[in-house]
């Protein structure tokens, strides 16, 4: 996509917003839910009990929350749909090990989610927006420019359908990434909302730190979510240790260069004590050489954080980039490591069922996915 950055990220996500979801089931704290209980004429002990069966056993309608007494059941659904997210498709990669899920949303538009099953743990990759602003020149998702934001129960919704999907393969859900189409932080109160409700004890008892969420850059967001009392983790799409180079594959970064980046991840170690993750995506002749590698060491020297290297995945982003070869891959790594920071090689899941960024819901709006 054209990056136009004569107008702020906020501004960008300002514009958008006035497309809003509906409110849903999803997108109520307890206290909101219980909120909407007492205006049914019920007890405040039906929200928890509706949050238990919602977020514990995970059903799919109120129908099926038996303790309810009919009529409320029939209230619920009437007034308060779980969510309008609808199911369209699926698709299975690396074995099985990866499901990509495509959802249409209540206006017709489509996102994705990714569930990743390893042997220790099972992961979701939750999208906060349809589309992206912030246009980074390697990402399928950032060509289509930003259409909305979700809402919390948007984000909520996908994290209920992995867990249920994992259920059927009797693993339980771990961790949730929110590296999905967008940047979290130009939807920042609907992602930390949907934090909120995941962590709440009563529902799902999602711990914060099993929730990461990644962005490409937001300074004064780094700072926010330092003081937030919900600890979830941060990563930081850094893909570049120098402006020069940042430029041209982070737009962004030229609002919020590298200096002052890397300053604010200084800031929210020590405030918070929490290591950082760097996402470094690795692409051939562009930000893979022996000097840039020495670069990103000694740029993050001194920091608590963890570097995770991943190698590109061919999209339809920009033709030109290619993914490095092994030995360069492995170098690149082996360097950065070399300088003191811990260093890992993440190979992105479901390269031939389109996982990159985005592919799949582009594909399918161009209608070649059936
Ligand atoms: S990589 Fe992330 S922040 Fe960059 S354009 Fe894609 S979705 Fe947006």
């Amino acid at each position: 996509m054209a990056s136009d950055l004569s107008i702020t990220p906020e501004h960008r996500v300002t514009s958008s917003i006035r497309n809003r979801a509906p409110s849903t089931f999803y997108d109520l704290t307890l206290d909101e839910l219980t909120g909407k209980i007492s205006e049914l004429g019920q007890k405040p002990y039906r929200a928890r009990q509706i949050y238990h069966w919602a977020y514990q056993h995970l059903v799919g309608s109120y129908g099926e929350m038996s303790v309810l007494p009919k009529s409320l059941r029939a209230d619920l659904s009437e007034s308060l749909p779980l969510t309008y997210l609808e199911p369209v498709r699926e698709l299975e990669a690396d074995g099985g090990d990866t499901l990509k899920l495509l959802f249409r949303t209540h206006d017709g538009n489509h996102l994705e989610t990714v569930l990743m099953f390893y042997p220790d743990r099972v992961t979701v990759c939750v999208s906060c927006q349809i589309g992206c602003a912030v246009g980074c020149s390697f990402c399928a998702t950032g060509m289509s420019g930003l259409t909305r934001n979700l809402s919390a129960g948007e984000m909520v919704a996908q994290v209920v359908a992995a867990a249920r999907r994992a259920r059927e393969f009797e693993r339980q859900l771990t961790n949730i990434v929110m590296m999905g189409m967008g940047e979290p932080f130009q939807n920042y109160e609907a992602t930390m909302k949907m934090a909120r409700i995941l962590n709440d004890p009563e529902g799902m008892k999602f711990g914060a730190r099993r929730i990461t969420v990644s962005t490409s850059g937001l300074v004064p967001f780094i700072d926010r979510l330092a003081k937030d009392p919900l600890q979830v983790k941060l990563a930081i799409s850094l893909h570049a240790p120098n402006d020069e180079l940042r430029d041209t594959l982070v737009p962004l970064n030229r609002r919020w260069p590298v200096e002052d980046l890397i300053l604010a991840c200084r800031r929210y170690v020590e405030t918070t004590g929490r290591r950082i993750s760097f996402e470094y995506c690795l692409i051939k002749d562009v930000n893979d050489s022996d000097d840039v590698a020495r670069d990103l060491g000694s740029l993050l020297s001194g920091l608590i954080c963890h570097v995770n290297v991943i190698p590109l995945n061919p999209t339809s982003a920009e033709p030109s980039y290619e993914r490095p070869s092994e030995e360069r891959i492995q170098r690149f790594a082996r360097i950065v490591e070399e300088s003191g920071i811990p260093t890992s090689v993440r190979y992105s899941r479901g390269v031939d069922i389109a996982a990159a960024c985005g592919q799949l819901r582009a594909e399918h709006e161009e209608g070649r996915v059936a």
